[in-house]
Parts: structure tokens; sequence; C-alpha cells
């Protein structure tokens, strides 16, 4: 039988790391074993529809380049996919199921589960129905229904005994059924609960294994008890391991250190991500933990998934981001870098290839800023990073106190004097041979002729471009400024020091 997976998550307007790391799981053991995986909302639990959240939530699923076979955006034999369309299918899974004596219909009243709740917490009990309607005989349960008192369907719990059940990493688990609630598979008003909802499409879905973060283990005795009352052949459970933050305790709920819009605004890279969430509970069996999401695709196994806790350490992502930024091609990482240099108002798009730069009025190519990036290419570990790295590519005036031009103990006359004798010398070099080894060349020999110390000759030239004590090394710099920039800059210095 192929493998057909799903990803169930209910639209909140945003998608957790963790709820990234279950679709990623997921959408790889479909891959890895050629089946397939499914986009499936469940919205019926939601007091309130979020707009436009299943929108974000395909978009931001795709960006990071999980592509579903079936699901509400692409269709399929299995639909609809959105649980709140599917109404009348779980009405004629509730009608069979009170057939097969699997649930009941409650009548209690709001007011009546009150009282009994405040009674259990002050009789020290715990809060569960006391099962007043669940031996209901046919004839009152029809005078009921025909005078027209609301009910809802409770899902019948065995009274004793254990539930044992199967997870495919952590193995048998037990259930003590007295602990069990007779919980509510379908509310009054006809809408089904998360728990009904969900175990009606698995099976009608022809889902194989149901894989999903182990939060939902409580889950598991009701779902593997509805599967029995049916009679239906039971999907296989996976539970993958929880996420912990690196202190042992639970991941955050405050949006912005979880949510991977959030990351991608910070200027995360997709494969970065999913790398880094891959691993949060898996490992592969030849310990390389660099993976392309096509080596994932084609290598993930769901038997190297671990039952114990992953820890989510930041500092690993960032880690992976900058690995992966390293290895970008100069075009595409000057393509990601974009949307930050023009959010900042550092640079505006005139045409395809032309940005000017919002201080000078200058317009440059895709090339010159190609370079530009490339310099922080090394150094950066979030893409949004390049805004304050490469800033002073894009001032017109360079704002520095200008004794930041003077290194260590030279004095004032002297910074001037050097930066004075090397414009004269870079001058001579001519444009078409401005590069970064020819200004090293040129630079050096001369240093070495004049017997100057280096850092004194280095350090005012790199200030005087940059403005800044730490920046990219100077003949890069210059480089990518050209000559007629670099002269410029240096002569303001020259004024100022
Ligand atoms: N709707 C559940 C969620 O929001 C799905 C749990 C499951 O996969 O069974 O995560």
């Amino acid at each position: 039988m192929s493998v057909r997976v799903r990803f169930a998550p209910s639209p909140t307007g945003f998608l957790h790391i963790g709820s990234l790391r279950t679709a990623l799981f997921t959408y790889l053991i479909a891959k890895s074993g050629g089946g397939k995986c499914i986009l499936r909302i469940e919205d019926t639990d939601q007091e309130r529809e979020v707009e436009g959240a299943v929108e974000s939530l395909i978009e931001i699923l795709r960006w990071v380049g999980i592509v579903f076979d079936e699901g509400p955006h692409v269709g399929g034999n299995y639909g609809p996919y959105t649980q709140t369309e599917r109404v009348d299918i779980y009405d004629k899974y509730a009608r069979i199921l009170l057939e097969k004596d699997g649930a009941y219909r409650c009548f209690c009243t709001p007011e009546r589960l009150k009282e009994m709740r405040e009674e259990q917490r002050i009789n020290k009990l715990p809060t569960r129905y006391d099962r007043r309607c669940r031996n209901l005989t046919d004839a009152e349960i029809s005078e009921r229904l025909e005078s027209g008192e609301a009910f809802v369907i409770r899902q019948k719990m065995p009274l004793d005994g254990d539930v044992v059940v199967y997870d495919g990493i952590q193995g048998e688990i037990r259930f003590d059924a007295s602990h069990l609630d007779d919980h509510v598979l379908v509310k009054s008003n006809g809408i089904p609960t998360y728990q009904f909802a969900n175990v009606v499409d698995d099976h009608l879905m022809e889902i194989t294994h149901v894989t999903r973060a182990d939060e939902w283990i409580p889950s598991f005795p009701k779902n593997v008890l509805l599967y029995r009352a049916f009679g239906w052949d039971m999907p296989e459970f996976v539970h993958y391991p929880v996420i912990l933050n690196k202190g042992g305790g639970k991941l955050s709920k405050r949006h912005g250190d979880v949510m991977v819009e959030e990351f991608r605004d910070k200027g995360y890279l997709p494969d970065a991500l999913v790398n880094f969430c891959v691993l949060l509970g898996w490992h592969p069996k030849d310990d390389n933990e660099i993976l392309s999401f096509h080596e994932l695709e084609r290598n993930f196994d769901m038997k190297s998934i671990g039952a114990s806790a992953a820890i989510f350490d930041t500092d690993k992502l960032d880690y992976f981001n900058g690995y992966y930024i390293r290895h970008m091609l100069p075009n595409d990482l000057l393509s990601v870098c974009l949307p930050y240099l023009i959010n900042a108002d550092l640079i505006k798009a005139v045409n395809d290839d032309g940005f000017e730069i919002v201080k000078s009025g200058k317009v440059v190519g895709r090339n010159y800023l190609e370079g530009v990036v490339a310099l922080e290419q090394e150094r950066i570990k979030k893409i949004s990073d390049v805004v304050g790295a490469v800033d002073f590519f894009f001032v017109d005036e360079l704002e520095y106190a200008p004794e930041l031009l003077i290194w260590k103990k030279m004095t004032a006359g002297e910074a001037r004097t050097n930066l004075d004798n090397l414009l004269k010398i870079l001058d001579a070099v001519p444009v078409d041979s401005w590069n970064a080894a020819v200004l090293e060349e040129v630079i050096g020999n001369h240093i070495k002729s004049a017997g100057l110390n280096v850092g004194s000759v280095l350090w005012p030239f790199r200030v005087s471009l940059t403005g800044r004590k730490a920046s990219p090394g100077a003949f890069e710099v210059a480089s990518v400024l050209g000559k007629e920039e670099t002269l410029r800059r240096m002569g303001k210095a020259i004024k100022q020091v």
C-alpha cells in the first residue's frame, strides 16, 4: 500500500516552528517513500476564522519548499480538504457511530455541566463528565429529541482496563481507561470537534500514517477507540519527539521567537531553516548534517526519528544560515538581499538592472551591488544583517569622528600625510586595472619603498572609505567603490583629519 500522510494544521495565522518540523517530517516521509502528502485544514474547533490564514499558511510552506499532492488549494480525489466544508460527512458518521454504540447523545445543559464541575472541584474530583446520559433508554432519547432538546454527542469510553496503543517511535503506550473522559465528539450546533473530524478524515482520506507532534499523544487512545468502534483498519501512528529550548523548557509561545514568518523576515534562508528543522529529532545515518532539500527528499527515513527530546538551539540555526549564505551564488545572494536594501531606503529600483542610491541619486547596476553584498557574504548570519554591514556604500557623506582616522600612536599630521601620499599613488592607477589585487600590490609596494608601517597606511585608508572601526578590507572596499568614489572619500578625509 503506498504511503499517504497528511499535515493537518488549524489555521492560526502563522506557522509555529514546531509545526514546520511536523510538516517537514511528514512531507519527507511521503517523498522518500514515493507516497502522497496531503494538506488538510482543521478548522472546526476555531472560535473565529483568521482571515487569510489558510493562504498565508500555504504560502509560507511553499516558501520552505513543501508542495502538497492534495489539499484545498490543489484539489484531489478525497476532498473537500477543509473540515468546515465536510460537516455533512461528519453528520453521517456520527449517526453510524451512535448505531454502533461507540457514542451517545448527551442532553445535559451547559448550566448542569457547570454545576457538576463545580461540585467535582469542591470534592477534589477530576472534572470529567459524570456520564448521566450514557444509559438513557431509546424511549427517553426519542422523547427528548422530539421535544427539541439540544444535545452533544460523546464518545463512549471503556469504564476500566487499559487502552493499549502502539506508536511507531515510542512503541507500546498504555492508558488507564478509568482516566478517560466521555468527551464531546459533536457539539450541539452539529459541528464536530477535532477528535472526531480528525479520525473520520484520516479514515476517508486513506491516511496510512498519522504523523504529528507528541503533544497529541493524549488524543491517541481516543482516536484508537474510535477506529475500533467504527470497525475500521487502523493507520500507523507516529508521534514526533517534543522540541525543547536550550534550558530544557518548553518552546516559547511568544510569536516572535517561534514564527516561521518571523524567521523568514529576519533573513533566514529556507534551506537553512529546513536543514535545521529536520535535525530536530531526526539524525542521518552517516552523520552528515548538511543536507539539501533534494537529498532529504530522497534519503529521509522515518526509522531514524528518535524518541528523545529535540533541542531548539538558535545558534545552530545561525550556523546553518551562515553556511547557506556563504554557499550562495553572487546573483542569488543579491536577489535575497535586495528587498532589505530597498526597505532600508538605501536604494530604489529604477529598472530591471538599475538601482538608484537614494542618498546620492547615482544609479548603479546589479553588478555593482553584487560586489557590495559579496564583501559581507562570509560574515553575515542573517540576510537582514546586510543592511548594517554595507550601508556605508550608500551614503553620500560618511559620518565619523575624524580621530578614527588615526592609527595607534600616530599624529593627525601623519595620518593626513599618509593619506595624501596614498591618494597620489592611487590616482595613477588606471581605471581599467582598478581591482583588489592590483591595489594590494601597488599599495604594498608603496608601503615597502617608503618604509612605512602597514597599519599607518591601511588603517586611515580603510576608515576614510568606510567610516568604521570594523569593515571588510580596504582593498576590497576600494575595488567595489571604484576609483572615482575612493579618491573622493580619501580627499574628504584628508580635509577632516
Ligand atoms: N489539527 C491538529 C493540529 O492543529 C492536528 C493534529 C493531528 O495531526 O492529528 O496540529
